[in-house]
């Protein structure tokens, strides 16, 4: 059946042309003069209290991005074109936050504005730099006529990203306390045609891909040792080398080679830690940190390797069984599945992946299906 439904979408994604993903990029803004700096921080935390302002104001009353909506709320000593982008930040923050209580069916409370903040390219350029800085950054600042011109130099993984054919720097960044996030648009290129797999990051394994095959098992003892180390002590910092190495060593051995697509689950879920059912225990065995570093590995993999990418919402992917479809808490047994309804008994991480390659697959049919998408 998956297979069937496989050979269909390989035939779409001929149909449908390019796509590109956008990837954002640290760069250290430690050349900014002390002065510099300082109209920085004054105008991140202005910005930040007047997203918070229409967030607030959002929350409770409808709005639009429109003078109208603009000037219900004070804006400070900010610009116009700041309080523009302010506006549109709160809409899209206050949007998202809706649909995520939606989706989950948590109740939601008012976001909170804290740490970076993101300026579009109305009041943030980014300019070939002079002499030894590659890059300028050009913020327009609390006082008119008055940009804040910070210059600051690319690095290894800028220009990994920019030497690719097509690459594009977007205007605008992500302003944080003595850094900035820029953005690049990377057309995905000419992906492989290969057949699909998706995986599941576990905690007692660090993988286990829809075929039933189980990547690093290790991990739960590695990340014991992390744990055990001194906070600070050299001894630390060596365990964590040694956990990225690891991961990334068993992040290579999925099969890059024979596939087209690899679906992963939204991080996003997991760093809010919206699997109650997984508890403390696993929460505290598996940080966000190493949900972070495996994906990231995955994806850069996926990118060199021309696999497509797909990320697939985990909710109740290891709960549901991949046979009758019912979903039941009591399905899951620890590191066994036992259903419910029909009996299907396997390894509950591979039951989860077997169920995020049916995700994976149902999504490419939503994206790349010419029928659905008209
Ligand atoms: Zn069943």
């Amino acid at each position: 059946m998956l297979v069937l439904d496989f050979q269909l979408i390989q035939c779409r994604m001929g149909v449908i042309g390019q796509a590109a993903v956008q990837r954002s990029i640290k760069v250290s803004l430690k050349f900014a003069t002390v002065a510099k700096r300082y109209r920085l921080a004054a105008l991140l935390s202005e910005v930040q209290s007047c997203t918070q302002r229409y967030i607030d104001y959002l929350w409770s009353n409808p709005g639009w991005l429109d003078a109208k909506t603009l000037n219900r709320v004070g804006g400070g000593s900010l610009s116009y074109r700041h309080r523009s982008n302010c506006l549109k930040v709160a809409l899209e923050t206050v949007s998202s936050t809706r649909k995520a209580a939606k989706a989950t069916g948590v109740e939601a409370s008012c976001p909170h504005v804290s740490g970076a903040v993101r300026l579009s390219s109305l009041v943030a350029k980014v300019e070939p730099g002079k002499g030894t800085f590659d890059y300028v950054l050009k913020v327009s600042g609390l006082i008119k006529g008055e940009p804040i011109v910070v210059p600051f130099k690319s690095h290894k993984q800028l220009n990994y990203w920019l030497e690719k054919p097509s690459a594009k720097l977007l205007q605008g960044c992500t302003l944080g306390d003595g850094w900035a996030a820029l953005w690049i648009e990377v057309p995905d290129g000419n992906l492989k045609p290969g057949r699909a797999i998706a995986v599941d990051i576990g905690v007692n394994k660090l993988l286990v891909d829809s075929d039933g095959n189980q990547y690093g098992l290790e991990t739960k003892a590695i990340c014991a040792r992390v744990r055990r180390c001194k906070s600070g002590s050299k001894g630390k910092l060596r365990a964590r080398r040694a956990r990225r190495d690891y991961i990334n060593q068993e992040v290579k051995k999925l099969p890059w080679d024979a596939i087209g697509v690899i679906g992963i689950e939204r991080l996003k879920d997991l760093k809010r830690g919206r699997r109650p059912a997984r508890g403390k225990t696993f929460r505290k065995a598996m940080a966000p940190w190493t949900y972070r570093v495996a994906t990231a590995r995955i994806e850069m993999l996926a990118a060199e390797n021309r696999v497509r990418l797909v990320v697939y919402d985990p909710r109740n992917t290891s709960r549901e069984c991949p046979v009758c479809k019912t979903v039941s808490k009591d399905s899951r047994r620890g590191e066994r599945f036992c259903c419910v309804g029909c009996g299907h008994a396997a390894d509950a991480d591979f039951v989860g992946a077997q169920n995020g390659l049916a995700r994976t697959l149902q999504i490419l049919g939503s994206v790349w299906s010419p029928r659905r998408r008209s």
